[in-house]
């Protein structure tokens, strides 16, 4: 049989698998423990056959929405977690020891900017670059460099990382490359395509999509050599050689840490995972619209959208994500408007922290996600006072447009 397109691929995948009793969606197992009749065979599977054990490490209900990620993702295997941010801490602790030095593009979520600097308190060496441009990457390069970490497309900046060069230099010089491919999703490109090593989804986001449940997910591209990589431990370093990196992050990253996502969650990422791309393709459409209105709007300053020409790395990002360019924009209003009267006039955008809903979104940044962080650190990343932040959702257009309008007719 051919091989199937992105959603067919999902909507079929846990009855293909053979979920219990011919189910179309693999059933949610709330047990917490897993028992067997054969003392051999509990022993098997603490060593390393597939199976399960207790929930902490995983149940067929997470290893189901697992599968289809990896499927999203064309890697080898998915492991989840209860959140995003618990995926990026299993990822940076387990493979980063004292005295290891990870490059990482400082355009990236804020609460990733603090786990950073977690890390460095910890004894990693983080240098933060522009990897808009590669050659600022390579630049950042020491003999102790491990690992490069960098967003496709940034939140909240949108800038779009250099993400092919970096991967091709971090093949050359034999590090570890994370893509966090939260913003961009597995339906406009993989962190595969640019040779990452691990791609990292925050699930919570466009993957789920309905914010009804938070979950995280870190894929094994299969591209990297763990063989060479100096921090696997000795009981990892087993099986196929491209498995290491990924068997460590599990069991150090989600079986010490314990960030688990439970079954619940996980089914409901699932349901939200079948029309991915439906939504997606809705989101991007109803972006490209508003950006445009917006940047040709008197009373906005600017528009921060990779699909707009006027966006820095506007070509780049119609080369990577097959001319789609996600759902967030950052918008400045012009001088003299009171930011959160705007706010406060809009009707249909949500005021709420968070990303990639099927409902539109709205955050001033300095203000709130990027308050803790202080002036300086924002101007680093580029977070102006007057910076606005839309999660564009896939209500009907001209709605959004409307709001907008009469939003801005205010002042
Ligand atoms: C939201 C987000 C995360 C963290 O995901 P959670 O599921 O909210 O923990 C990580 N990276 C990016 C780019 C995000 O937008």
């Amino acid at each position: 049989m051919p091989k199937n397109g992105f959603t067919t691929t999902i909507l079929h995948s846990d009855r293909r698998a053979g979920a219990e009793h011919g189910a179309v969606h693999k059933p949610i197992h709330p047990s917490s423990q897993y028992a067997y009749t054969d003392a051999h065979e509990i022993a098997a599977v603490f060593q390393g056959k597939p199976g399960y054990t207790y929930a902490r490490q995983g149940t067929p209900t997470t290893a189901a929405l697992e599968a289809q990620v990896t499927q999203m993702e064309q890697g080898l295997a998915t492991i989840s977690f209860a959140t995003g941010m618990a995926a990026l801490n299993a990822t940076f602790f387990a493979l980063l020891h004292r005295g290891d030095h990870l490059i990482s593009s400082k355009y990236i979520f804020g609460n990733t900017n603090s786990l950073l600097n977690t890390l460095a308190a910890l004894g990693v060496e983080v240098t933060l670059v522009d990897a808009t441009d590669a050659n600022e990457v390579k630049r950042a390069w020491r003999p102790e460099t491990r690992m490069v970490f960098v967003e496709s497309i940034a939140n909240p900046g949108t800038q779009v990382a250099d993400m092919r060069a970096v991967g091709a230099w971090c093949r050359d010089k034999n590090l570890v490359y994370v893509v966090d491919n939260t913003l961009s999703t597995p339906w406009l490109c993989t962190g595969t395509e640019f040779g990452a090593s691990l791609t990292v989804n925050s699930l919570s986001k466009y993957i789920g999509g309905h914010a009804n449940a938070l979950g995280g997910a870190v894929t094994n591209t299969g591209l990297y050599d763990w063989s060479t990589y100096p921090n696997i431990a000795e009981p990892y370093r087993k099986g196929p050689v491209s498995t290491w990196g990924l068997t460590q992050i599990k069991k150090k990253g989600l079986r010490d840490m314990g960030g688990t996502l439970s079954s619940d969650a996980a089914h409901r990422i699932a349901i939200g995972a079948e029309t991915l791309a439906l939504r997606m393709d809705k989101c991007c459409a109803n972006a490209m619209t508003l950006a445009t209105f917006l940047e040709n709007h008197p009373k906005v300053a600017s528009v921060r959208y990779p699909g707009l020409a006027s966006h820095a790395q506007h070509t780049r990002a119609a080369e990577f994500f097959g001319g789609k360019f996600g759902s967030l924009m950052g918008v400045d209003l012009v001088d003299g408007i009171d930011l959160f009267e705007f706010l406060n006039w809009l009707e249909i955008p949500i005021l709420a922290t968070h990303l990639g809903d099927t409902r539109t979104l709205i955050l001033p940044m300095a203000q709130t996600i990027y308050y803790e962080m202080g002036a300086k650190q924002r101007a680093l990343m580029g977070i102006s006072d007057t910076f606005v932040r839309i999660s564009v959702g896939i209500e009907d257009t001209e709605d959004l447009l409307a709001d907008f309008t009469q939003a801005l007719g205010h002042f």
